[in-house]
């Protein structure tokens, strides 16, 4: 073996990993096209990090901006400089960035409910959009029959929504145009897929659909749900024309380090208002406790570019070895992606739990648990969710989860390095060959 050493084969020997498993990872570290896509992997993450060197450099921390103030929390000058840090690294006019957005699904809630007002419309222009944000948006019968009195959802305050699904995994620009009327405020777009069957959707082609809605209609608000989706690409949304981004601190820039939280970023206008629902009408970013957080999450930043080349290596290096498997994938490895997921179609319920328990046993914290399909609030479905992170929930750590339900396909993510994704892999190919 060329790819695997003496010294790495002692420890695999020591997990249990068989012969044969090891020989398609060998196979597959030597093809040069997956070589060549890791190359190209490198090189984002290598432009990426100097953008985080360069954003540092401009804004100048000082160790006394890592105390946090208290109570009403005025002119922490640590917060400030952080979401100073964060509005350059997206070319942004301003970003809020705090412990207390609580996650992914409240930081698109909150850029949401802050910008849209009683009889506005709003279009999602890739199709219905990731199970949580569902409730948010509210306009679903059965959601709604389930209360008597009004939970608050955009829908109970008069705003609708269309949605308008992808067609061959780009976005139906014509369709999202016809849609378009005087009420439509924002249009929304999710770059990765959520537990939805298709490709994420690239920085190009993300591109491409907003420069022909801003030709038109350039006071409508471009809103782009990113989560997953940062510095996976040499561009992020907001350099492309959106104009306010969201994502969770526990995916891709926290690099399960940040403890938690979430950001907003985008035109100063926008960042205000939305903020005015973080803390209170006329309060906006000014008051709003760090938790002595600052410094996990600007940890967290600067590492992120290495930590997201991961979790890609991984997701790729998964979809290169299933697919020679024989298994459906999305996207195939060699394919330009939009975000860190990884999909594939296990074909039925029994695999796809053997995946899940070897994902959980390859995990760093509560590798003896055994993840179990059950209901979780804001899923339809029954979920299995594999991840034994450091941070609860934190799905850039190694972490599997599907919804049980035809056609079997598990969404795979993350890793901090690439020794436990590889390592991961070998024990899923263990159990699934010897069912
Ligand atoms: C993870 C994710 C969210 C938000 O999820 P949280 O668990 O609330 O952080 C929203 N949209 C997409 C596409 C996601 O992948």
């Amino acid at each position: 073996m060329i790819n695997i050493s003496k010294e790495e084969l002692v420890y695999y020997k020591k997990f249990g990993v068989s012969e044969d498993s090891l020989k398609k990872l060998e196979e597959a570290l030597c093809d040069k096209e997956l070589k060549k896509v890791f190359d190209e992997l490198e090189k984002i993450k290598r432009f990426n990090e100097l953008k985080v060197l360069d954003a540092f450099n401009e804004v100048s921390f000082n160790q006394d901006d890592f105390y946090s103030k208290s109570g009403y929390s005025f002119d922490d000058i640590g917060r400030e400089k952080l979401e100073k840090l964060y509005a350059l690294i997206f070319k942004t006019e301003d970003a809020v960035v705090r412990p207390s957005i609580i996650s992914g699904t409240h930081a698109i809630s909150l850029c949401l409910n802050g910008t849209l007002r009683t009889k506005d419309n709003f279009i999602y222009a890739t199709g219905i959009p990731y199970d949580t944000i569902r409730r948010t948006i509210g306009s679903e019968k059965v959601i709604k029959n389930k209360y008597k009195l009004s939970e608050g959802s955009l829908f109970d305050q008069g705003v609708s929504v269309k949605y308008v699904p992808m067609i061959k995994e780009k976005i139906d620009i014509k369709n999202v145009l016809k849609n378009i009327n005087k009420k439509t405020k924002l249009i929304a777009f999710q770059r990765a897929i959520g537990y939805a069957s298709r490709e994420s959707l690239t920085t190009k082609n993300l591109s491409q659909a907003i420069k022909e809605i801003k030709k038109k209609y350039p006071n409508i608000i471009i809103f782009v749900d990113n989560c997953y989706g940062e510095f996976v690409d040499f561009k992020e949304p907001t350099e492309i024309g959106a104009d306010i981004i969201a994502g969770s601190l526990i995916k891709n820039l926290g690099a399960g380090i940040a403890n938690g939280g979430g950001y907003i970023a985008g035109k100063k206008e926008l960042v205000e208002i939305i903020s005015n629902k973080l803390s209170a009408v006329g309060l906006g970013k000014e008051q709003g406790p760090m938790q002595s957080q600052t410094l996990n999450i600007l940890r967290g930043l600067f590492f992120s570019p290495e930590v997201v080349l991961s979790a890609l290596k991984n997701a790729t290096l998964f979809n290169y070895v299933y697919e020679k498997l024989g298994y459906k994938v999305y996207p195939l490895f060699n394919q330009k992606r939009g975000d860190i997921v990884s999909q594939i179609f296990l074909e039925n319920e029994k695999n796809l739990i053997k995946f899940c328990e070897k994902i959980q046993e390859s995990s760093l914290i509560d590798n003896k648990f055994m993840p179990v399909p059950d209901v979780m609030p804001g899923y339809s479905n029954k979920i299995i969710m594999a991840s034994g992170s450091f941070i609860q929930g934190s799905s850039i750590e190694l972490s599997a989860d599907a919804p049980l339900r035809d056609p079997y396909c598990v969404y795979f993510q993350g890793g901090l390095n690439f020794s436990q994704g590889k390592l991961a892999l070998l024990k899923t190919l263990d159990a699934l060959n010897n069912s």
